[in-house]
This record gives structure tokens, sequence and C-alpha cells, in this order.
């Protein structure tokens, strides 16, 4: 029997409007992935990556298609069930990382463990930053931390609540090559030890190819779908 996909986008489209007429971003995207499975989006800037993943967290409603994660229509669900929803389940990496200014990294990286009602919060927070390699940072407020840093940060603190789905977005596009390496390890490391579905939007071939399979978004349309040599393999 095939098992629910964790992830089911269908026929996604998103118009928006604009003074020059719509706007079409996503035009007809189709994507399922099961659980456990990773994939990289690739694609040009302005494809629509972002505003693909955006769709996938329940943070932006497609004009028409349909979104089922984890076995719920997120367009049938209200705005507290659905915070309340990602809260439990999906954790981001937003592009421009999205941290609270006034609060330190640690602190960051321990909201939404406070907000799940662990009440070891800050220690796992703590154990997170370390993972990352930012032990030593955890007094700093964003602003005094370099984009890698802050990056870091973000991916602490998507993956502090153990999610279901994490969804990245350039994860990797702020650290150097050494750097970049360690996280992606780490990121991989959960994924086989919790069995985290991973989206992983990238520029870097490498890490896309790392993933179970390959998205390829052009102009809002996906124009390519790949999968890794040892998957064909194995599904032979
Ligand atoms: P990518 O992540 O692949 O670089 P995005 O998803 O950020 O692409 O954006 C896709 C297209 O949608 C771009 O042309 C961008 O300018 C446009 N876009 C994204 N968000 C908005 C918005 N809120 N209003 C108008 N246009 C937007
Ligand atoms: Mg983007």
């Amino acid at each position: 029997m095939p098992q629910e996909s964790i992830i089911s986008l269908q026929d996604i489209h998103l118009t928006l409007k604009s003074d020059a007429g719509p706007v079409n971003i996503l035009r007809g995207v189709d994507l399922t992935v099961q659980q456990g499975e990773t994939v990289g989006i690739v694609g040009p800037s302005g494809s629509g990556k972002s505003t693909l993943m955006s769709i996938m967290a329940g943070l932006e409603v497609p004009t028409s298609g349909s979104v089922c994660i984890i076995g719920k229509r997120l367009e049938e669900m209200g705005e507290d069930a659905l915070a309340r929803f990602r809260r439990e389940n999906i954790g981001i990496v937003f592009q421009s990382f999205h941290l609270i200014p006034t609060m330190t990294a640690l602190e960051n990286v321990a909201i939404p463990l406070e907000l799940a009602g662990e009440s070891e919060a800050f220690s796992l927070a703590e154990a997170r930053l370390k993972a990352v390699g930012l032990a030593d940072r955890a007094t700093h407020y964003p602003a005094q931390l370099s984009g890698g840093e802050q990056q870091r940060v973000a991916l602490a603190r998507a993956l502090s609540t153990n999610p279901k789905i994490l969804l990245a977005d350039e994860p990797t596009g702020n650290l150097d090559g050494r750097t970049g390496e360690i996280i992606i390890d780490l990121m991989f490391r959960l994924h086989e030890q919790e069995g985290t579905t991973m989206i992983l939007i990238t520029h870097d071939d490498a890490l896309a190819q790392k993933c179970n399979h390959q998205i390829r978004l052009e102009d809002g349309r996906v124009v390519s779908a790949t999968t890794s040599r040892e998957e064909a393999l194995a599904g032979e």
C-alpha cells in the first residue's frame, strides 16, 4: 500500500496584482513528497522558490490549487489552527533569517521550545546552538552576529523542536565552504536520526544532489524533476 505523502501540492497557482497588471508568480506547480524524503529545489532567482516554500508553510495562500501537509488541507484551516499546526510540525529557515532583533541568539532558539511548553527550553536551545557551532554567541543579539552566524541561529531555531518537516531557503547561502559542510552534515544527520523530511532551496548543486529528489523551477513552473542515482537504483 503506498504511504500517504507528507507534502502534496496540486496545481498551485499564485497570481499577484500589480500596477502593471496581474503577475503570475507560480503557474501550476505539482509536488509530492513522501515522509522522510529530502528534496532540493533549484532554479534562477525570481523563479518562485521562496514563494513556493511560503505556500508549503501556509504563510502564503495560493490563488488556486490545494496544499496538503501531513494529511491536513491548509486552505481549510483557520489562522490559529494553522499557526499551531506550523509550530508543531514545521521548522522554517527563511532566506533573510527573520530572527527577533530584541532577543539574544539563545532566546531566539528557545522561543519555539517555550511555545511548545518545553520546561528545559533553554538547555535544549543551548545544545542546538552548540551543534551549529555558536555556543559562544548565545548572549549576542542578531545585529552583533555576521550573516552566516544569523543563518546558523535560524537553523538552530528551526530544528529546536525536532520538526517533522524542515523547510530551508538557501540554508548555506551565507556560509563559507567549511561551515556550509558542517551545517549540511548537521541537517542530514538529523534527517537520518529523526526521519525529518527536508525541503532545501539551494544554489549549491552538490547540496541538491545530496537530496533524494531535485526539482527545478523556472518562471513559476517545475521544468524538471530528477531522482538521485542511488534512489533510482533502489527503486528498480
Ligand atoms: P526566488 O526565491 O526563486 O528567487 P521568489 O519566490 O522570491 O523567487 O519570487 C518569485 C517572483 O515573485 C519574483 O519575480 C518576485 O519579484 C515576485 N514576488 C515575490 N513576492 C512578491 C510580492 N509580495 N509582491 C509582488 N511580487 C512578488
Ligand atoms: Mg528566494
